[in-house]
């Protein structure tokens, strides 16, 4: 059977080569007569290939050296409740910009070891746009500024790294659009990611923390739950999702290869430009309500001009080979979800159906 085009939020497409390699090397890998996921995490051969996958990420994302790599399980979710117990004191203010969905969920996790404060929220406009900067309201005495680098089920997107000044550490959920273009990560004190959409497989969690947050008393918690115990530990506190990280590993050498952050910006700029137009040029058969300048590249909502289409718009794309684009159940219709992993020719296949059901139902 053919692969099919995957549109899926996540997880999402990854690599075809690195779906090969990791087939190949399923029995031996590097030589050791074993599978991977089959070896100690405290061998020689993982402990060479963690550090050459922080190494990669490094060179990836241009981290900082003044920041950590950790490579942690438990979700982007879990990591969200686990921010005040590491960097706010008991009840300290925390502050979050509201721009949809993930961020509420983010706000939701640390509302019971914070006292968590609302910037801004976009909610009252269905959050079809991000709150203008003149309207946030940041607390004097905020353990940290939380915000959503892409809302994955709304589809909007801060369009660029934001100055969000010195009065407390800028924390962004980059879960879904790690890695699509160059980032200035000396501006973030945190940065986070479940590497199920940008980075590979599901599993595993990227945090990228200045090593000076690190040393923030926090709140009374396990060691388990302690970034600064998995920091000194190489993220082998405990056994890691050591397949994952093998996979995320694959991923993250894989966009080196094919020329970086820069080269993404370039195909996730013309993927999305692709999908926008076929929205927007539809004589209104497909609708996508979000402010031009907060469209994300990454994840595409738009909905039919009658719902009553969206099943046979769903089993078409479905039988044409094209994957994963219905909408979230929060906001319904449909959503494109355009990862790294997906190349820019399987965009055009999506566009061109998009057309011809448009002239088949329209
Ligand atoms: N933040 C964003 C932006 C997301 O898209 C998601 C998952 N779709 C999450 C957080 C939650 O991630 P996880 O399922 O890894 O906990």
């Amino acid at each position: 059977m053919a692969r099919v085009l995957n549109f899926s939020a996540g997880p999402a497409v990854m690599p075809e080569v690195v779906l090969r390699q990791a087939q190949e090397e399923m029995l031996d890998w590097r030589g050791t007569g074993a599978c991977v996921a089959e070896l100690s995490h405290r061998g020689a051969p993982f402990m060479a290939l963690a550090s050459e996958v922080e190494a990669d990420v490094r060179n990836l994302l241009a981290v900082p050296e003044s920041h950590a790599v950790l490579f942690l399980a438990g979700g982007a979710t879990t990591l969200q409740a686990l921010l005040p117990l590491n960097i706010a004191k008991q009840g300290q203010r925390a502050d979050y910009l509201v721009t949809g969905h993930w961020a509420k969920v983010a706000m939701k996790q640390a509302a019971p070891a914070a006292d968590v404060h609302v910037v801004a929220s976009g909610e009252a406009g269905q959050f079809r746009s991000i709150p203008p900067r003149s309207e946030w309201q940041r607390s004097p005495d905020a353990a940290y500024f939380h915000v959503t680098a892409n809302e994955t089920i709304h589809g909007v997107e801060l369009p660029d790294d934001i100055d969000a000044g010195t009065s407390a550490p800028l924390i962004a959920d980059f879960s879904s659009n790690i890695a699509s273009r160059p980032s200035d990560l000396s501006r973030y004190a945190m940065v986070y990611a479940g590497a199920q959409k940008n980075l590979g497989p599901s599993g595993i969690t990227l945090a990228i923390i200045r090593k000076d947050l690190l040393e923030r008393r926090g709140q009374p918690r396990a060691d388990i739950l302690t970034w600064a115990s998995h920091a000194a530990q190489g993220s082998m506190l405990n056994t890691p999702p050591t397949w994952n990280w093998y996979l995320l590993g694959l991923c993250v050498r894989w966009m080196i290869e094919q020329g970086g952050t820069a080269e993404f910006a370039r195909r996730n700029g013309e993927k999305s430009a692709l999908v926008y137009a076929a929205i927007d040029d539809s004589e209104g058969f497909y609708r996508n309500d979000v402010v031009t300048s907060a469209r994300s590249r990454m994840n595409i909502p738009f909905v039919l001009h009658d719902a009553a289409l969206d099943a046979a718009f769903l089993a078409e794309s479905q039988a044409a080979g094209l994957i994963g684009l219905k909408g979230h159940k929060a906001i319904g219709g449909m959503r494109a979800s355009l990862y790294n992993a997906m190349p820019v020719d399987g965009v055009r296949v999506l566009v061109d159906f998009m057309h011809d059901f448009r002239k088949r139902h329209g």
